[in-house]
């Protein structure tokens, strides 16, 4: 390629949030709006991309577990190839971009490639999911620490072990926030419950900060019947602990599908 007598353009890992624009910092909106090229995420609200330039470039490079997707190696390519162009690029990620969204693979990319990106965080999905039902994710009382954490299998198709996760919850008294743990959530709640009581709470909120979103209390026992009385689907946060007694009453009534056993 013939880049040589071009500048290197600027590269910025941008986290967009978990969906409304009005979660947007003020730095992620600077830098959208002086982007040529943006590289887009699915899970990106559309009221982000308003502070676009409306010449930049979007490039939607999205990517929903179990669908086609673009993949990584081609958007690290895209990346380059863009900052060897002279090109202020932004790579727009959902919640934040070093929050399960391998975001340190794309710095390392870059950095192998002699481009030190900027960062640039955002509200991650976990932390906006529970306050949009009014309860904090630590309380003096019930939870003394936070462990974000994928139900989604490693790439030797090993998961966690959820049961050790679940005597340290116990024993250190942490709040389990669960990403990606949809498809997952009978082998995890089935790991849990071999170390948490069945009436532990749980909070399952899908599209967290959307106008779409969707949510459900329950404990861990119900967790799979709730899901399906609800029809509860990805993205969606799972939060596993005493915390979630403090959402908003309206929003504590049980499933009806606990009611109805
Ligand atoms: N970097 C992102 C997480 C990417 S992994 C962040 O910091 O939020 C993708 C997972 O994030 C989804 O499967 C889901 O578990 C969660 N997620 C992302 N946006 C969400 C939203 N608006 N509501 C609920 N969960 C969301």
């Amino acid at each position: 390629m013939t880049t040589s007598a071009l500048p290197l353009g600027q590269v910025t890992l941008v986290g967009a949030g978990p969906g409304d624009p009005e979660l947007l910092t003020l730095k992620a909106v600077k830098a959208i709006a002086a982007a040529s090229v943006i590289l887009v995420d699915d899970l990106v609200g559309d009221g982000v991309l308003a502070h676009a330039d409306p010449a930049a470039r979007i490039v939607y490079v999205g990517k929903r577990g179990g669908c086609k997707s673009t993949p990584q190696a081609t958007i690290e390519q895209l990346m380059l190839d863009a900052a060897h162009a002279g090109e202020n690029v932004v790579r727009l990620k959902g919640g934040d971009p070093f929050i399960f969204g391998r975001g340190g693979e794309e710095v390392e990319s870059l950095r192998r490639a002699g481009i030190e990106p900027v960062v640039v965080n955002g509200v991650t999905a976990g932390l906006a999911a529970l306050t949009s039902l009014g309860a904090p994710l630590t309380h003096r009382d019930r939870a003394q620490g936070v462990v974000f954490v994928t139900g989604h299998p490693q790439k030797n198709g090993q998961g966690l072990n959820w049961t050790r996760l679940g005597e340290s919850a116990r024993d250190l008294r942490l709040t389990l926030v669960i990403y990606m743990g949809i498809s997952s959530a009978e082998r995890i709640q089935s790991g849990l419950l071999a170390a948490l009581p069945a009436d532990t709470p749980v909070a399952v909120i899908e599209r967290a900060s959307l106008p779409t979103q969707r949510q459900c209390t329950t404990t861990l026992g119900d967790l799979l019947g709730c899901l399906r009385h609800e029809g509860l689907g990805s993205p969606a946060i799972m939060v596993v602990g005493d915390v979630v007694l403090g959402v908003r009453a309206a929003l504590r009534a049980p499933c009806p599908a606990e009611v109805a056993g």
